[in-house]
């Protein structure tokens, strides 16, 4: 008894009180760009590997970046820098855009979902061709540190139960049809989650010949969230925010 009460002493408080507050440490999170003329280099645009970054004006795509940080390495003006910030999620893809001077768009409450799922959500994570980080981070969302079940949300195993399905890759071929059923066997209300690059634009595996979007097409996501992988709080605080949780 006593070994265990010092382990625990030793460990700390591991939650974190208020997922609304914390900026970690290391994150690289939302961009800020420096207004300015651009040299004329197009290093960063040279060495972006998703053609998520352009000048003229000088922009991120948020939909596409996965935060290697090669423009911020290239960039002989410092005009990229990347904060511990982890609120980056929008309500719309076009939203995700970040320039010199302006930030992501911010999310607008949804009052119907809001109603139904402000004091309960379920959610069904369905990996679509994806590497596996994005499931981890969002793994993690559930765990002691993030809690995300002290605002009522938690995973579940069947789409039947789930009242979001939270998509992540770049939806493959392959996993196409078992999208599609999973999202058919939900009950409305309904919506979705893309979350990370490959997800919302395809990221890395946009081009490639593997990848059946078609269902993205048809079912707008409700909510983006960005990274590659996102931070658990990313993930969480778009929720939050999405279903008006103070
Ligand atoms: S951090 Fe984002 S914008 Fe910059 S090079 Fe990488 S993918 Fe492109
Ligand atoms: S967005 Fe990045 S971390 Fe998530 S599945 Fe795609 S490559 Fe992996």
């Amino acid at each position: 008894m006593l070994k265990a009460l010092s382990v625990r002493a030793q460990q700390g408080r591991q939650f974190i009180p208020d997922p609304r507050s914390g900026r970690p440490e290391g994150l690289r999170g939302l961009p800020v760009l420096t207004a300015g003329e651009c040299a004329s280099c197009r290093a960063c645009m040279a060495a972006c590997p998703t053609s998520a970054i352009a000048v003229d004006p000088l922009q991120i795509d948020l939909a596409r970046c996965v935060f290697c940080n090669e423009c911020v390495v290239v960039c002989p003006d410092d005009r990229v820098r990347f904060t511990p910030e982890p609120s980056m999620a929008s309500t719309r893809a076009s939203g995700l855009l970040v320039r010199a001077g302006s930030s992501v768009e911010p999310i607008v409450p949804d009052e119907v979902f809001r109603r139904h799922f402000g004091r309960s959500l379920r959610l069904r994570q369905v990996s679509a061709g994806g590497c596996n980080a994005c499931e981890l981070e969002l793994n993690a969302a559930a765990n002691v540190n993030f809690d995300m079940q002290r605002y009522g949300i938690d995973w579940v195993a069947s789409p039947r139960h789930a009242d979001a399905l939270v998509l992540t890759g770049p939806l493959t071929q392959q996993m196409a049809a078992a999208v599609r059923l999973g999202w058919d066997a939900m009950p409305e209300p309904r919506f979705l989650v893309a979350v990370g690059a490959c997800a919302i634009s395809g990221g890395l595996y946009a081009d490639g010949d593997a990848i059946d979007r078609s269902f993205l097409s048809e079912v707008g996501p409700a909510l983006f969230v960005p990274g590659c992988p996102p931070h658990p709080l990313t993930f969480l605080r778009g929720l939050l925010d999405f279903l008006g949780i103070a």
